[in-house]
């Protein structure tokens, strides 16, 4: 069981896998005021940065659940380096229908809700999951300026206009599933570089690596085209953040 192939190569240098920076998920775990010993479940974890790094600097336990066997194996690693082995779990697998044997005071996922059908059923399935009084996080995008085109809308791989909100609708959307935005933080510009340019010197180095590999000419595609598609599209017109949630 594997994530598309395609996504281990381009990611496979990322410790983050959206355009948060290490600053703003330390901003983040410090706006939820989390509590030593708190316990986080995190489905669709990549290789484990948030929970590694939460347990080091606010205590918290937590189990993430990745389908990338490289960001599984890499968040194994990165809890041995940060010295947060024994609280921190990372499974392989598929997180559709995961739910924690016990509950948890948070329960997330960042930039992962196809794993739920969406983002309505992404917290359906972490609420399962969640302690009464817990908090859910939803990294999600959104549009910072809304495509005038559905071809605009494709040039940030969405597959239509429809795909996401603008912020505040977004917002108003999480009430309507009967939830609070307790939090938020969002992504910025020099974020989305991090997540989006740090793919192309990977690429680079590893079309150097691998020329008469199977899918070299997809990658060599796509190191000629991205920089301009990500200026033109992403990087004017999507917006990235995590919500913090909690039930009304
Ligand atoms: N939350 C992480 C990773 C976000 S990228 C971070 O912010 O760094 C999306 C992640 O979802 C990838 O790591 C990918 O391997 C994982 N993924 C995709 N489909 C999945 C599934 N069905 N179950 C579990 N993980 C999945």
């Amino acid at each position: 069981m594997d994530i598309p192939r395609i996504f281990n190569i381009t990611e496979s240098a990322h410790r983050i896998h959206n355009p948060f920076t290490p600053e703003k998920l330390a901003t983040l775990g410090a706006a939820l005021r989390l509590e030593s010993g708190a316990r986080v479940l995190d489905l669709g974890s990549g290789s484990g940065e948030m929970l590694c790094t939460w347990a080091r600097d606010f205590g918290i336990t937590g189990v993430g659940i990745d389908m990338s066997r490289l960001f599984s194996a890499q968040a194994i690693l990165r809890a041995e380096e940060l010295g947060v082995a024994d609280r921190v779990e990372f499974i392989h697998g598929d997180a559709a229908g995961f739910v924690a044997d016990e509950k948890v005071s948070v329960a997330a996922c960042l930039g992962a809700t196809w794993i739920g059908g969406g983002v309505t059923g992404t917290i359906e399935l972490l609420a399962k999951s969640l302690r009464s009084g817990g908090m859910i996080l939803i990294g999600e995008p959104y549009w910072r300026q809304l495509p005038p085109t559905q071809d605009v809308a494709k040039g940030c791989l969405a597959n239509s206009i429809s795909d996401f909100l603008m912020l505040p609708e977004l917002l108003e959307s999480f009430g309507d599933l009967g939830y609070d935005v307790v939090e938020m933080v969002l992504a910025d510009q020099e974020g989305w570089d991090r997540y989006e340019a740090a793919k192309w010197l990977t690429m680079r180095r590893w079309l150097e690596a691998n020329p008469d590999d199977d899918i070299a000419t997809d990658v060599r595609a796509r190191l000629t085209a991205e920089p301009k598609r990500y200026a033109a599209y992403t990087r004017e017109y999507l917006g990235w953040g995590v919500f913090a949630l909690m039930a009304r």
